[in-house]
């Protein structure tokens, strides 16, 4: 009976800390503009099921690609393990899904243990990639302190998760054996491999290791979900709204700036419309920008598959795609976290241009779209960064001096160039 109110009562703190960074993020992101959805809906479902339930960018690298999705498979099935521990833990059951599945019991945690040992198998793998054979994009500049270490964090964790769930099977069947109390679970291939460590214990320790590691993995499992929240894994959940809300229109398109199409309308007497206050031209903080982008910010893996494609980058720029994204997700909390305290939130002095994205980053952008289809949750760094570019052409005046003769051509010769409109197509006279 103890042990069930301790397993209730540190399933409601578990709880209500997920509840409160999920209110917090939640903030974030509604500090941006709401926008409405437009297109095809059937495509955006399409893109939620192929990009982010089906893996199907991560597929333009195979090996990573296989490793991550039996980390991915592993989360999403031996999950359904978790459930088991719930119940066993709130009704002071034992395996309560064993009586009732028979013999299809001892197949699924068969199932649930090849693919604990698959996901430690390409945790270590992972660990490897980033931190002997360091793969440079996971070396990058912002890639420093809490980045990487929560990079390797979430995968040490998830390996000793994986032993905990093998270890506490193997005392289990020994203990099986021993005593007729426990129920049985058929033989489980991987984890009577670890068989020859345990079985000269005692059956009082062997109890306890059984317990310790059910106990170690369920609030495991618990304090994973309240660190999601603070990592960049929080992805595993916040790809799903991305891809669905991720933008459908071909790459090139260019979000159209509403006021400024009606103002020419009306100047050249094609709509009348009514003198609206324009408000501010492009972004400078998070709530100039639109909440898909803010949403993307927390769902952006930190995997730097848009950097390094990111020709800007490539030739020494200051400019990388995943600090974008990285610093929009960090004002953004910032904000929220002091709203949430009845602190200045966006009043505070600081801006996302300026105190955390510099000019020279945006400057160095050639709106190729490279990060935009490198990446593979479909989030979109360059809307961000177009965005504030125009605050600070539009707002600021500050472009680069030497993009003044352009601007300038654009406004009287209607192209970049610095000829006249009537000269166009002198090119083809002879
Ligand atoms: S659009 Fe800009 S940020 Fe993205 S890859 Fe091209 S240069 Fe880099
Ligand atoms: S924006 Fe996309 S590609 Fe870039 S680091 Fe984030 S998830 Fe990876």
């Amino acid at each position: 009976m103890i042990q069930q109110v301790v397993f209730i009562l540190v399933i409601l703190v578990f709880a209500h800390l997920i509840r409160k960074r999920i209110l917090l993020i939640r903030s974030g992101i509604q500090l941006g503009k709401a926008t409405p959805t437009t297109g095809d809906t059937s495509l955006r479902w399409k893109n939620m099921v192929l990009v982010a339930f089906g893996q199907k960018k991560m597929f333009k690298r195979l090996v990573p690609a296989i490793l991550h999705l039996f980390i991915y498979v592993g989360f999403l099935v031996i999950n359904l393990e978790v459930l088991e521990f719930v119940i066993d833990g709130i009704a002071g059951t034992h395996r309560v899904f064993a009586p009732y599945l028979g013999s299809v019991y001892p197949v699924l945690m068969n199932i649930f243990e090849f693919l604990a040992v698959a996901v430690l198998l390409s945790c270590v793998f992972f660990l490897v990639r980033r931190n002997i054979l360091k793969v440079p994009r996971f070396w990058s500049a912002e890639m420093t302190r809490w980045p990487r270490l929560d990079a390797n964090l979430i995968l040490v964790v998830e390996i000793v998760l994986m032993f905990a769930i093998l270890f506490m099977n193997a005392a289990d069947q020994i203990l099986q054996a021993r005593d007729a109390h426990y129920t049985s679970t058929g033989t489980l291939f991987f984890s009577s491999q670890l068989a020859p460590i345990l079985q000269n214990l005692k059956t009082s320790t062997l109890i306890i290791v059984e317990r310790g590691a059910w106990w170690f993995h369920i609030v495991g499992i618990l304090g994973f979900a309240v660190y999601v929240t603070y990592s960049k894994h929080l992805h595993i959940f916040m790809a799903f709204p991305n891809t669905y809300y991720a933008k459908l229109e071909p790459k090139g398109h260019v979000n159209n700036m509403p006021v400024v199409t009606n103002e020419v309308k009306s100047m050249l007497g094609l709509a009348e419309v009514a003198a609206t206050e324009p408000g501010r031209f492009g972004a400078r903080d998070v709530n100039d920008l639109s909440r898909i982008n803010l949403m993307a910010a927390f769902a952006c893996t930190e995997c730097g598959r848009c950097t390094s494609e990111c020709p800007a980058n490539l030739t020494g720029k200051k400019l990388s795609p995943r600090k974008i994204m990285m610093d929009t997700r960090d004002r953004a909390e910032e904000v929220s976290k002091s709203l949430a305290s009845g602190g200045a939130g966006l009043n505070d002095g600081k801006s996302l241009l300026g105190d955390y994205i510099t000019k020279e980053e945006i400057n160095a952008c050639t709106s190729c779209n490279a990060c935009v289809e490198a990446c593979p949750v479909m989030i979109n760094p360059l809307e961000i960064i177009l965005e504030m570019r125009r605050y600070v052409a539009m707002e600021e005046s500050g472009s680069p001096a030497s993009w003044n003769s352009m601007f300038q051509n654009i406004e009287t010769n209607f192209a970049p160039w610095k000829f006249s409109p009537s000269d166009r197509f002198n090119w083809a006279k002879d």
